[in-house]
Order: C-alpha cells, then structure tokens, then sequence
C-alpha cells in the first residue's frame, strides 16, 4: 500500500477478540500463552473491565484478546489500487470478462469469455469462492462457498458513539461458533457483519438484515435507536480444514489460491506473491499452506445440508454450552 501510494482508509486501533462468555476466556489465556512465548507476539488478555473501560461499551464481553498491530482498511479502495498499480506495471485488465469455458489444447489452455478468447501456458485461479462449480478439476469440491452478510448503520449520533465508546480505529470480533465482526467506520457508521442464507436464493432476504440488526442492539444497550442504511451479502470461500491454500500444479499448468474462510483481505496479498513465486518455480516456505493441495469435501451433494446442521449447532452452542 505505502509502495503503490494506495489510499484505502486504514484504521490502526488493533483488533479485539471478544469472549462472549466466560468459558471462552480459557481458549483466549491459551492463544495469549502461546503467540506471547513462541512468537513474542504483544497480544494482550483483558479483563471485562478493561474491554469497558479502554475498547468499547459491549454487553456482551466476558473479556478479550486484544492484537495492537492490526488494523482495518476499505478492501474496494485496497482492489482499485492493486488494479491501478498493476496496468501500471504493464498488466492488461479485461473486466465484465467472465470465463465460460475452458478448452486443453495440448499443454495450452484456451479460455472462452462472451466476447473473445484468450490462449495461455500457464492459468490462475483467482476466482476464490466465486468459482464455477465446474471450473477446473483441480479444485472441483475442494472449497465450499458460505454466504456473509454485512450491515452499514446511517452516522451514529453524539449521544450513540458516547454509548458504544469505540476506541479509535477498534476492529472486533466475538468467540461464538456463529461469528459477529465489527468496527466503527472512519464516518462513524457501524459495520456490523456475520453469517447470512445457506443457499443463493434466500442471499437478499430481510431475515438476515433484521437478524443482524437485532445482534447489534443486543451488544450496546445505546443503540436501539440505530438504523440500517446498507446491507449486503457475499460468497466466503471455505476450506475443509480451515486453512487456505497456494498451489501450482506445473504438470498442468493450472494454479489457485483460495479457502481463505472469511478472512482472504490480507492474506490473498501475500498468497499473489507466493503464487507468482511457484509459478517462477521458486521455492515457497515449508508451511501446509503452500505444500499441499485444498483437501476433497466428502459427501459434496450434502454439504448444505450439513451447513445447515452446523448453524442449529451452532445457535445451540452459542446459547446454551
Ligand atoms: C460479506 C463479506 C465480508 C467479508 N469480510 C471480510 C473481513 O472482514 N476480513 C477479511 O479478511 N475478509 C473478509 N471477507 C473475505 C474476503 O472478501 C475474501 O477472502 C477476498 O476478497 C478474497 O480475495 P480474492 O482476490 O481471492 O477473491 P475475490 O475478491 O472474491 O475476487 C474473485 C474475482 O473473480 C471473479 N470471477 C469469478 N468467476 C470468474 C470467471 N469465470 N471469469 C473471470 N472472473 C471471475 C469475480 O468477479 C471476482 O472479481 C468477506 C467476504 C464477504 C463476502
């Protein structure tokens, strides 16, 4: 970003790892332990008081780990200024360009878009959850895509940013099974996102909008006057183990990166530069990301079924355990 002068809005208030109750704190002492000893990382534990007192006004906070280095940043403006860096750099882009078909033409690959063609040795896959479910066999039933959804509050008020007392520039997210993330945006509107439909087709539903809405008044008791001025909804790309993976397959000449799970904004960075780098047949980090393909999801044909069965899960988890 500094190397490519991109404006994106950054936001260093760190990042706050909410427990939503009390049992959570153990898990939370543990990553603490561990990053604090084997990594020096400065995370640091707080109590509930300190989560009050120093990082925002949520009823929902039976503590928290708190990573100072993070920070939050606008991911459109982030893409524009890759995209402008990149022709820049001599790159040809070709948006409203989807690939519709791939034909193996010997060791080359002919991809077809509405209105041309391109042939290449080597392909990408950057297509992350938004890949066609008959893509490429490479990575046929090797991530499955969840549906997110995001809700932008109008300006808070005086009175409503006093309520919530947000630290500045504060990223937070909570310990649940079902996950709720959040911060204040630079223009004092709140972002408030968290899981959304199990299919396509109920993506737009208000269900999902009214539930987040209510998630949110139910963590800052200053809010119940808020009002929703944007909502949206997006495919994540999940991975069956939880880790994303960098791969390139140079007998084919196909590579992907993808299964970020939710969490691709700074990772899918690093992972276009470690593409690149196997593609160039450099050498990668010995770490599983970069060393093994996405694992296979068994059963396919029933995986939403099983989203489903994780969400009731979930719920109940979150309630109850
Ligand atoms: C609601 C929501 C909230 C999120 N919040 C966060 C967050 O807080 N933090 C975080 O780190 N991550 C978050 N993510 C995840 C993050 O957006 C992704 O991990 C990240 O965008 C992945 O980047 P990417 O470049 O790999 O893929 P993408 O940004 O998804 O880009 C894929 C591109 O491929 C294109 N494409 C698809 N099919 C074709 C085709 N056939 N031909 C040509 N092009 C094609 C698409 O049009 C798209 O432009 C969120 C995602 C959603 C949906």
């Amino acid at each position: 970003m500094t190397r490519y002068g991109i404006e994106c809005d950054l936001q260093r208030g760190g990042y706050l790892k909410i427990a939503h109750k009390p049992s959570m704190l153990k898990s939370l002492e543990a990553q603490a332990r561990l990053l604090n000893s084997r990594f020096s990382d400065p995370a640091e534990l707080l109590s509930p008081d300190d989560v009050q007192t120093h990082y925002l006004a949520t009823q929902k906070s039976a503590g928290g780990l708190y990573f100072p280095y993070s920070f939050g940043l606008n991911p459109l403006k982030l893409s524009m200024g890759l995209a402008n860096a990149a022709q820049q750099s001599g790159a040809a882009l070709y948006a409203h360009s989807p690939v519709q078909a791939w034909q193996q033409l010997g060791q080359q690959h002919k991809l077809h878009t509405p209105t041309g063609s391109v042939t290449a040795d080597k392909v990408i896959l950057a297509t992350n959850a938004y890949t066609g479910t008959h893509n490429h066999a490479l990575v046929e039933q090797r991530h499955f895509p969840v549906l997110s959804s995001v809700i932008v509050t109008e300006p808070l008020s005086e009175t409503q940013l006093a309520a919530c007392r947000f630290k500045s520039g504060l990223l937070a997210m909570d310990t649940r099974a079902l996950k709720y993330y959040y911060r204040l945006l630079p223009d004092n509107r709140i972002l408030f996102g968290g899981r959304g439909a199990i299919t396509g087709r109920g993506a737009t539903s208000g269900v999902f909008k009214q539930r987040l809405l209510q998630a949110l008044k139910d963590q800052f008791c200053g809010l119940q006057d808020v009002r929703v001025a944007d909502y949206w909804s997006g495919w994540i790309s999940v991975s069956l183990d939880d880790y994303p993976r960098v791969w390139f397959d140079h007998t084919q000449g196909v590579g992907y990166a993808m299964g970020y799970c939710g969490s691709g904004v700074s990772f899918s960075q690093l992972a276009g530069w470690r593409l690149a780098q196997a593609v160039c047949e450099e050498p990668l980090p010995s770490l599983p990301f970069y060393q093994s393909t996405l694992k296979r999801f068994p059963l396919s044909p029933f995986k939403r079924m099983g989203l489903w069965g994780y969400y009731q899960w979930g719920r109940f988890q979150d309630r109850w355990l």
